[in-house]
Formats: C-alpha cells, structure tokens, sequence
C-alpha cells in the first residue's frame, strides 16, 4: 500500500520535514490549492512529479482572498477524503497550515500586484482576490521554497498574476502552467461545481461550447467583437448571469483587437444560479 503523505502545519515543522530532501539536493515541486482535490489537481500533482523528485501538496483555505459576501464559510473542506487521493499519487508532503500559522497576530503585509492582475477581469468582479492570493502564495513560496510551483491554466489569470509575481520578487523557481482537465461534457473540473443543482450542472458545459465556437470563429477570420458579442447573447439566453466573455492577449491579458495582435486567450466568468464559473480556451 503506498504511504500516506507527511502531513505537516508549522513552518518549523515543514522546514524540518523539507531539509533531508534539501540536503539530498532534490528537486522540489509545490502544487498549491485549496483542498476539496479533483482530478484537475491531480493533473497538477502528476505533471509535479514529472519535474521534480519530491512533491509537496499545500491545502489552505486562504480567507483573504475571499471578500466577505463570498463563500469562504461555505468552501467545501474535506481534508481526510483529500490526503485519501493523495496517497496513491505519492505525495511527500502535505502542507497545511492553519490560519493562525499563516497569518499570527500582528500580520500586517499584503502584496498589491499590478498588471495582469488589474486586467478587468476577475479583479473588476473580485477586487480583494489577486491581492489575497499574491501574498498567500509568496508566503508558500519562501515556506517552500520549491524549484517549481505548478497552477492550472483554469485560473488563467492567476497563473499569470503568480508567475509575473515571482519573475517580479526575484522568486527563484519556475511558474508552470497545467491544462485544464475537464468533464467528458467541456465542463472545466473545479471545487465550486459541488455547489451546482442537476439543472445547473447540465447548463453549465455551455460555457466551454461557446469558447470553442468563438474561438473557431475567430481562428475563421471573423470579427473579434461580432464573435463575442454572439457569445455573450448566448450565455445570457442559457440564464446564465454574465460577468465577462473577453479576448485578451494571452501574456498580459491586455485588450486585443485584431487576431494578428495575438496570441490571444478567450476568459469567460459567469453565475449560474448562485455559483460563478469562470473558464478560458486559447485561439
Ligand atoms: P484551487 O484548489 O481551486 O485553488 O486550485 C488549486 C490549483 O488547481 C490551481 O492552480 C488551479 O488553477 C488548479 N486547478 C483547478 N481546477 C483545475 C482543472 N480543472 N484543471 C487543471 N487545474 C485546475
């Protein structure tokens, strides 16, 4: 039977727990996420050991980037059934640290990323976010400090907001971005898709048909503008409340007009019922 993971909740703990593999001069790989694992976070966990010899799985609940009317209270928590996937992945370390650990009292330093992380996107709709997770995930990166950190390409533009961020810090590590694993349906895997009613779930692959649709539209030679415009009428017919169906340039996530100007990324946010979704596609 494989070895459950070490599982770890101070920092002098964790540092104890890294330095045989750092005296070992192994390679290390932080998969940062906030429990409640799915397949798309074994996909990072898989494409972890591909890089490095020792992986390390961080589980936390980062409350700061929640604003209060969202759904940090409700999040799901499930950190036995998570160490249970874990185990048969071969996960060294599991690095889970309370609250109190990451942020003690007197805590008083917040990161404010610019760029990509003020491309009207998420930031429009989610202000505090990228502000919260910049300073939780430069936190796991020096508690880590691994050689690579993996994120997934589902939250494009935190994949972006990070790797600028630690290129920014002079973070010696590498940013890796995971394809998105999804459904047999196009439904991008996330921990929010617990939340979806029957109805809502059978809607919700919607989002992903109208990426690839608009995505091919644009490869076609139409009308930027004309293509998401159709798209966006779409996602409103199917209920869906919309926040935003962009194409932006695939780096700085910066507006782009014309398919020359690109490599371009489709983002899509949207409510479905109570629970917001958010996707991507590359053109
Ligand atoms: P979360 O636990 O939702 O904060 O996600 C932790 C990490 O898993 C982030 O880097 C996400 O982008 C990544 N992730 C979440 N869903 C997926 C998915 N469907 N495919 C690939 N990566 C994902």
């Amino acid at each position: 039977m494989a070895k459950r993971p070490t599982i770890v909740r101070t920092v002098p703990a964790l540092r104890r727990a890294l330095s045989p593999f750092r005296r070992k001069a192994e390679r290390i790989a932080l998969v940062p996420t906030m429990g409640a694992l799915h397949r798309g976070h074994l996909a990072l966990v898989r494409q972890a050991q591909r890089r490095a010899g020792r992986v390390v799985v961080s589980i936390f609940i980062n409350p700061t980037q929640f604003a209060p009317h969202e759904d940090f209270g409700s999040y799901p928590r499930r950190f036995e059934t998570d160490i249970k996937a874990l185990t048969p992945a071969k996960v060294d370390l599991v690095w889970a640290p309370s609250a109190a650990v990451m942020y003690p009292d007197g805590f008083a330093t917040r990161l404010a990323p610019q760029g990509a992380a003020m491309a009207g996107l998420e930031d429009k709709f989610r202000p505090h976010f990228f502000g919260g997770v910049a300073t939780v995930v430069a936190k796991l990166f020096t508690q880590v400090a691994p050689d690579f950190a993996l994120f997934g390409e589902k939250d494009y533009q935190q994949l972006r907001v990070v790797t600028q961020m630690a290129r920014d810090l002079d973070l010696p590590l590498k940013v890796i971005g995971v394809p998105t694993v999804r459904e047999p349906d196009g439904l991008a895997l996330s921990s929010r898709n617990l939340y979806l009613s029957a109805g809502e779930r059978s809607a919700a692959p919607l989002l992903y048909r109208v990426l690839k649709a608009s995505a091919a539209r644009i490869k076609n030679g139409d009308k930027i503008e004309a293509v998401l415009d159709i798209g966006r009428r779409e996602i409103d017919l199917a209920g869906f409340a919309l926040d935003y169906l962009e194409a932006r340039h695939a780096l700085t996530l910066a507006p782009i007009a014309a398919r020359k100007d690109g490599p371009i990324r489709l983002l899509v946010a949207a409510k479905i019922g109570k629970t917001r979704l958010i996707d991507n596609l590359g053109v």
